[in-house]
């Protein structure tokens, strides 16, 4: 681990929150906040086991590390997520807005509840938790909130118009909130992962991901610490001129 508590990348005295933390990209964001000397919160739905694994390994990095069961759908558990952040942690420096799911099919296949389940569950949490912690942001006019959309978001993608519609969702959400808070020194910005080795892709089918891969400039999958080292960017002061902005970490794929 580099030493970078004398620079503009410590987040050391800062506490993080993000949401689905318990696996995959959210799992490897937490650990990478606490190694940049973040305190984080993590919110799971269902791992609870692998989310107090994670905790472990945040104390062990020397930080103060909590997980939550708490539905990223549900605005009244993101109100107490949040209240419990202020009274246990004193307060949240940065927000990921991570956790997110796929419920793939044609759309003359997809039923009403695939497409309420994939909005509610990626977008309108985006909207939980970004309402949540925005008055003790503003209290302390300071803040980064961070986006987790997808290259879905920007390119579209066949079988996929829920989630596509909730990443995009989540870019135009981004550059609103941007506008409306930038006045009290709050950043809100978006990553963008292309294709990244996750237990959500392992469900893909292999011939599909080879022809993914053809289609990547860098020439192969991401890792989830390519994209955490992304959102530790931007939740620290070395990226204090930047809000609005979207970041694709995606190998060029977008291009
Ligand atoms: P993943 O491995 O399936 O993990 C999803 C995480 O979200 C888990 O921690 C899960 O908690 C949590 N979650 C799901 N539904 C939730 C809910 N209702 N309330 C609270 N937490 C919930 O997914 P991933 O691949 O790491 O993806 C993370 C984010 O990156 C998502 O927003 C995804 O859309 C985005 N993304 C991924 C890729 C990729 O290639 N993997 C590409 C572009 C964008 P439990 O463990 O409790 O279920």
């Amino acid at each position: 681990m580099t030493d970078m508590s004398s620079t503009p990348f410590s987040l050391e005295g800062k506490t993080a929150l993000v949401t689905g933390g318990s696996r995959g990209i959210g799992k490897t964001i937490a650990l990478d906040l606490a190694d940049a000397g973040a305190d984080v919160i993590i919110t799971y739905a269902r791992s609870g086991e692998a989310a107090e694994q994670v905790v472990r390994e945040i104390v062990k990095k020397g930080r103060k590390g909590k997980a939550v069961k708490a539905d990223a759908v549900a605005f009244a558990e993101a109100e107490n997520v949040v209240s419990m952040a202020l009274e246990e942690f004193g307060g949240i420096d940065i927000l990921v807005n991570n956790a997110g799911i796929t419920r793939d099919t044609l759309i003359l296949r997809m039923s009403e509840e695939q497409w309420d389940e994939v909005i509610h569950t990626n977008l309108k949490s985006v909207f939980n938790y970004s309402k949540a912690v925005m008055k003790p942001m503003m209290k302390k006019r300071a803040g980064s909130i961070i986006n987790i959309s997808s290259i879905v978001g920007r390119a579209g993608n066949a079988g996929q118009t829920n989630y596509a519609a909730s990443k995009a969702g989540i870019i135009g959400f981004t550059k609103a909130l941007a506008k409306e808070v930038a006045s009290r020194n709050i950043r809100v910005n978006t990553v963008a992962p292309g294709y990244i080795e996750t237990e959500m892709t392992e469900k893909l089918d292999k011939k599909v991901l080879q022809a993914i891969e053809e289609n990547i400039p860098l020439g192969r999958a991401g890792k989830s610490e390519e994209v955490a080292h992304t959102v530790r960017f931007l939740a620290g002061d070395g990226s204090s001129y930047i809000t609005g902005a979207l970041f694709a970490v995606d190998g060029g794929m977008g291009m």
